[in-house]
This record gives structure tokens, sequence and C-alpha cells, in this order.
């Protein structure tokens, strides 16, 4: 057990293999975690049940291994935060979705990818390296007032809704003074799918407060998410952690490297590892 405060954590998603990018950032993470004699833990975000594999975690948990990565606490170590599986961790995201709903920070909102498409309303790009994204058009708005007014939460889409005009900042650890501002660099985004669960940016949230990390380090490509997780902290009454973004690496097309889009033959993609 470490003394240190320090706790920072993995969080691969078993949608894929791991990319060198991934073993880079996991790597800074590590080395970040063992600088200031803190914990690292490991937790797996499977909560996409469409995409994630058992095979992946298998071959996700090789590849950190043989990176000569370690951790102390999480998936196969155990620890006082658990389960560290996404998957299994249902109820602390319902209540966390409970309390949105309650306070009015969310509304129920089922309006199809295609149609914000449609509207055109791009989002700022403050970085080059970030994927062009619509911003949710402010019309399809859904005045919500907060309180039980749906019986089954649960069962239905949910929207948070950003404080339009307002910058969100931060100090990242690595790329400094950082700011977004909200219905200009993004808009209105999904934090629950009826029937499903938790988007990204809600579990992310709960369970890195939950299991007090006191840094999250990760890739710059989640610089934005990180804008859109702090309004979530904020409304959940969570602490905000410190941030350490690393720089991506890209591929020879000048592209970011993505469990989806490299190529075939890449080199610097981990495929089929026994
Ligand atoms: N699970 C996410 C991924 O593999 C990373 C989440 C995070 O660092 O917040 O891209």
């Amino acid at each position: 057990m470490s003394d240190s405060a320090y706790r920072g954590r993995l969080a691969p998603t078993p949608s894929g293999f791991l990319h060198l990018g991934h073993l880079r950032t996991f790597r800074t993470a590590w080395e970040r975690a063992r600088a200031a004699n803190g914990t690292l833990v490991l937790r797996i975000e499977d909560i996409d049940f469409e995409r994630c594999r058992d095979e992946y975690v298998v071959a996700i948990l090789k590849d950190l291994r043989d990176s000569g990565l370690d951790w102390s606490e999480g998936v196969e170590k155990g620890g006082p935060y658990g389960p560290y599986l996404q998957s299994q961790r249902m109820s602390f995201y319902r209540a966390a979705l409970s309390r949105l709903v309650e306070s009015g920070a969310v509304y129920p909102c089922s309006v199809s990818r295609k149609k914000i498409a449609e509207s055109g309303l791009l989002a700022r790009r403050k970085f080059d390296f970030m994927e062009p994204e619509y911003i949710f058009p402010p019309q399809f708005r859904v005045d919500f007032p907060g309180g039980d007014a749906l019986s089954d939460i649960y069962s239905a889409n949910w929207r948070f809704k950003v404080p339009d005009g307002e910058s969100v900042k931060f100090s990242d650890n690595f790329f400094g003074d950082v700011s977004f501002t909200a219905g200009i660099d993004f808009g209105d985004f999904a934090v629950w799918r009826g029937g499903f669960g938790p988007m990204y940016e809600l579990a992310v949230v709960v369970d890195d407060a939950n299991m007090h990390i006191s840094e999250v380090v990760r890739g710059a490509d989640l610089l934005l998410s990180t804008a859109r997780q702090i309004l979530l902290y904020k409304a959940l009454g969570l602490e905000v952690p410190e941030f350490y973004h690393c720089e991506l690496l890209l591929g020879d097309d000048g592209r970011k490297l993505s469990k989806s889009t490299l190529p075939k033959n890449s080199p610097n993609i981990i495929r089929n590892r026994k």
C-alpha cells in the first residue's frame, strides 16, 4: 500500500487491441504514479457491450504486462473501490443519473445523430488534432424542470444541458491553461442511453470520483471530454481531479491513431498478440 496521496489510473476500453498511442499514454500514467510513489488503479471501461469483448480484455492485460506496466489496485488486484469493471458498476451510474435528473441538469432527449448532423452546426476546433464534431442544436433542447417527472428514468435517453457561453477552464499538468466555451466548442452531450446505461462521460466521472483518482492521465484527444466532465463533476457536487493530457501519437497520414480507423497493415497497431 502506498502512503502517497497520488492516485492515478489506467482505463482501457476493450473494444479492440491496444495501439502504441494507448501504450504510450499508459506508460506516462504509470511513470507519474511511480514518480509520486502513488497508487495506480486498473479499471476496465467495458460499458459499451455491443463493442467490448472478453478477448480484448485478455489481450490488453497481456500487452500491459508485456510492456512492463503494473498496477497495485483494480482488475486482478482488488481494492476498496471495486468492482473495477464498469459493466459491474451500474448502481453507481444509476444513482448519479438520478441526481442529475432530480436537479434538472439533464433533459430527456431522443434526437438522432443524423438529425444533429443535418443541422450542420459544427463545433469550433481549438486544436488541429481534434476531429470535427457537431454541436447539439439548442432548438432541440427540451424544457425539463427536474424532479421525478418520469417514472422510469433509466429507460429514457438523457442529455446534459451546457451553460452556453460559459468558459470551462482547467490547468492541465502538461498543456498548461486550457479553456473551452460551452455552446461553441461543444454542446449538450448525451449522458445516458435508455435501456443500455451511462455514456462514457458520465461513467468516467462517477468512477474517477468514487475511486478517489487525484490525477487523470489520458490522451489529448480527450481534452474536450475533460471540459464536459468538469461540468458533470460540478453538477454532481464532486471534487474535480487534476489532469495530464498526453500528446497524441499520429499515424503516417498525420491523423490520430484509432482502433477503428487504422489501416490494416499499420506497424503502429498491436494485432492478435497471443
Ligand atoms: N477508456 C477510454 C479509452 O480507452 C479512456 C478514458 C479516459 O482516460 O478517460 O479511450
